[in-house]
């Protein structure tokens, strides 16, 4: 068992009153370890420590921030294995999910490193005769960076990786659930060269430190990623302090997943098993509602049916495990009441649902399957975040294309047909931050923007070169001679 209990504070690893204790979803005796939770005065501690860095570290040599974040992406890729197992035991997927994750993360630090060199402005002449005007990208200042559980290394990768590229300070706030990926990350940081202040990790629990860093006047923005609920608490926070901040929200899903007629059965039907079940299921991109139009509907659905079944549900460290537990406690008793929801509202539930037993104690739940489901249940409106997928059965593509787009989240879509047209149409037409023709609605490159429409995003795109936006302002300036 780890025993961390300190915070990253001012380049030093600074003693915590609390401790969280970190378990294995897939085997709730395995106590990974015992983890620093930062209080309010540590938090406090971290964005002052930042705040002070920052006038130096934004002008620092963008040279010294490419070998810095370099470094830490040469580490990760080095330490996949390791560090994938690690993720796998604390998170629950399968440990290919988890070294993929990993291999991921080390590609955005060594992506980033490179864009440290590729900070440019523009330059326009002004409409008065010997004037210039030049503008400046610069950095934004002290950030707040608050992440989910689902994703732990990669998605603190996409925030403090390009946080630091564009010369801001970092007070890094991990999932509780989660806390040893954080950890490593951070020792990795702290070995890559990084001035003292510059990041700081501070894993506090909402309930404690909650409101520390939206309510400093010292933290300019924050990017946070988690669901609607907690996101609109944080953006009230933000709007109301003084200064107002600004953010970036990256939230729920509740993504379709169109099969039309003349689609590749089989091929279908693999993307509806990657998108709804891998990583069981717990990725905001997961395909949760399966659009299908008649004449392939049957078909579709006892293949799918047949498939679901095959996949091995165990412990995420097993060679043979395809499908991992759920997370912990909290979200197994929520997947369990969506299945009884759906239940009651009429869907049928075809396959799976069920608690499985398996040689260690975990929260094993086989991936489900509602049919006969339609776009106004429960099931089909509100984000479950479980191995759970809904078939909605409609007549042809003009409706299926208005179910997709009838809801309030839009973060990914994706439709699996042979026909050019529709899915150009489809491209065109859906009300989703990425669309998908052909491929599961998961599984995104880290170089591409990514990011959601209506209630599943606000603010700008993260990953990319579209990152420069969020943690760069620009600054305008008139220059005479
Ligand atoms: P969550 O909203 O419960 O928590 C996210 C983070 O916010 C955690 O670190 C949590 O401690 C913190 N938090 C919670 N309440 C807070 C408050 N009042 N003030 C400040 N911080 C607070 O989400 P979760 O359960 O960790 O993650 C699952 C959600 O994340 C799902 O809705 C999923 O769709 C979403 N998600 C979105 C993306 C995306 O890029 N759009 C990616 C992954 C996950």
């Amino acid at each position: 068992m780890q025993k961390i209990n300190s915070n990253f504070i001012a380049g030093a690893w600074v003693p915590s009153v609390d401790v969280l204790k970190n378990i294995n979803p897939s085997d709730t005796n395995d106590v990974i370890g015992e983890f620093a939770s930062a209080a309010v005065s540590e938090t406090e501690q971290a964005i002052d420590s930042a705040f002070a860095a920052f006038p130096a570290w934004s002008r620092s040599s963008p040279q010294l921030r490419h070998d810095m974040l370099k470094n830490v992406g040469d580490e990760i890729l080095v330490r996949k294995e390791e560090l994938g197992r690690l993720l796998s035991r604390e998170e629950g997927k399968t440990l290919a999910e988890g070294v993929a994750e990993v291999v991921r993360a080390g590609q955005i630090f060594q992506f980033y490193a490179g864009e440290s060199l590729r900070i440019a402005g523009d330059r326009l002449d002004s409409a008065r005769t010997n004037v210039e005007i030049e503008i400046a990208r610069e950095a934004v200042g002290v950030v707040g960076l608050i992440t989910p559980w689902n994703f732990p290394i990669a998605i603190p990768a996409w925030k403090i990786a390009p946080a630091l590229a564009y010369g801001n300070c970092v007070v890094f706030k991990p999932a509780e659930l989660v806390p040893a990926s954080a950890h490593a990350l951070t020792e990795i940081l702290a070995r890559s060269g990084i001035p003292e202040g510059v990041f700081n990790l501070v894993p506090w629990q909402v309930s404690v430190a909650g409101q520390t860093i939206l309510n400093s006047a010292k933290v300019a923005a924050v990017s946070f990623t988690g669901s609607v609920a907690t996101g609109r608490k944080i953006a009230q926070s933000c709007v109301l302090s003084s200064p107002m901040k600004k953010m970036q929200l990256e939230m729920g899903g509740k993504n379709p997943l169109i099969v039309l007629d003349d689609a590749d059965l089989d091929f279908a039907i693999e993307c509806a098993v990657n998108g709804a079940y891998f990583a069981t299921g717990q990725r905001c991109t997961a395909s949760s509602r399966l659009i299908v139009t008649e004449n392939i509907h049957d078909r579709f659905v006892a293949g799918l049916s047949e498939r679901i079944r095959e996949l091995v549900v165990d412990h995420a460290l097993k060679a043979d495990s395809q499908m991992g537990p759920v997370v912990d406690q909290k979200q197994f008793d929520q997947d369990n009441e969506y299945i009884r929801v759906g239940i009651d509202e009429g869907a049928k539930l075809s396959v799976g649902g069920e608690q499985l037993k398996r040689g260690t104690p975990g929260f094993y739940l086989s991936p489900a399957l509602f049919t006969e489901a339609n776009n106004d249940m429960r099931i089909a409106r509100e984000e479950i975040f479980g191995p759970i997928a809904a078939v909605i059965r409609v007549a042809d593509y003009e409706s299926a294309l208005q179910v997709a787009n009838d809801t309030e989240f839009g973060l990914s879509a994706g439709i699996c047909t042979t026909s050019l047209k529709y899915a150009q149409h489809f491209k065109r037409n859906s009300e989703a931050g990425t669309v998908m023709v052909n491929l599961p609605t998961a599984g995104t490159d880290y170089f591409a923007p990514f990011g959601g429409r209506k209630g599943s995003s606000y603010g700008s795109r993260e990953q990319g070169r579209y990152a420069v936006e969020f943690y760069t302002t620009v600054k305008t300036a008139y220059t005479t001679s």
